[in-house]
């Protein structure tokens, strides 16, 4: 396919890090893809030339192992991974598996539409698996929190905002797109929250959360890599509180959350970069120098 546009994601950090195991080295990173077919190749069925596609991070599947025949292709013992293990989309053109592209219709610019294929898609898995509380904590408010931000308000639920210390940039962010409540990591909600998902990648903020959350609540930790979790007092997850991890997403996922975009109305707020400043745009999500995602286009 030829990329049109290709979003950035806090994954894609890890990656160039090196704090994954195991990559494809040399790896092209980039796992929220938006292009359009160029060449379709032998036995696929269903997907043609000039047609527009979306390809996720979870970028094959064996089929066979229990995870795959459990409904569970999330956990595959052998999965690649779009711009991980296989290449991705910070190029002009990519190579992706039929199976595990989403056609994404022609509705929406494709800048636009780049971000929902990891944060919007991971942060769908997280809410589901959060529960249907309504009073929902997210920690860290950037790609994926900006769009679940809206998600959580078309459920009538109320988003409570949780930002580095002091990011008050971030936190009135969080507020126009609808948070009832927006402050630092380090502070308590006005009310015990129902439930909380966390995206930024610190360790420190699971027993912080689980402070956080009320008798039977739920923290579910929604990042693919996360700094030690410091040691914390048993009466923090006492009361049935549970810790829970959200790992990669199925093909399900991706039709569930695309077949509701329209419906939730979502505006991705997008930082462009050209393709050639793609370390550019890295150095400044690391930063947290913009809101919402940035997106590259070749
Ligand atoms: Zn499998
Ligand atoms: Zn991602």
């Amino acid at each position: 396919m030829k990329v049109a546009a290709c979003g950035v994601c806090r994954t894609d950090l890890h990656v160039v890090d090196g704090e994954l195991p195991d990559p494809k080295v040399p790896i092209i990173p980039g796992h929220e893809i938006v292009g359009r077919i160029d060449a379709v190749g032998a036995g696929v069925e269903g997907l043609k030339v000039g047609e527009r596609v979306g390809i996720p991070w979870l970028g094959h599947t064996c089929g066979v192992c229990p995870y795959c025949l459990g409904g569970q292709e999330n956990l595959c013992d052998r999965p690649l991974f779009t711009g991980y293990t296989r290449d991705g989309g910070f190029a002009t053109a990519t190579i992706a598996d039929a199976r595990f592209a989403f056609p994404l219709g022609e509705a929406g610019d494709d800048v636009e539409l780049a971000p929902l294929l990891c944060a919007g898609l991971i942060g769908w898995r997280s809410l589901v698996i959060a529960g249907t509380g309504k009073k929902l904590g997210l920690y860290g408010f950037g790609a994926a929190a900006h769009i679940l931000a809206q998600v959580a308000k078309c459920q009538e639920r109320s988003v409570f905002a949780f930002t580095r210390p002091g990011d008050v940039t971030s936190q009135s962010f969080a507020r126009r797109l609808g948070a009832t409540w927006a402050g630092g990591s380090e502070e308590r909600p006005p009310e015990p929250l129902d439930a909380a998902i966390i995206f930024a990648t610190v360790g420190d903020l699971v027993p912080l959360a689980l402070k956080a959350v009320r008798k039977g609540g739920r923290v579910v930790c929604a990042g693919i890599h996360m700094s030690d979790i410091p040691s914390f007092p048993y009466h923090l997850l006492w009361e049935e509180r549970q810790l829970v991890s959200v790992a990669n997403l199925t093909r399900q996922d991706g039709i569930d959350f695309l077949r509701l975009v329209p419906e939730f109305g979502i505006v991705t707020h997008t930082t462009r970069y050209p393709l050639n400043q793609a370390n550019q745009a890295l150095t400044d999500l690391r930063a947290g120098r913009f809101e919402g995602a940035a997106v590259l286009v070749p």
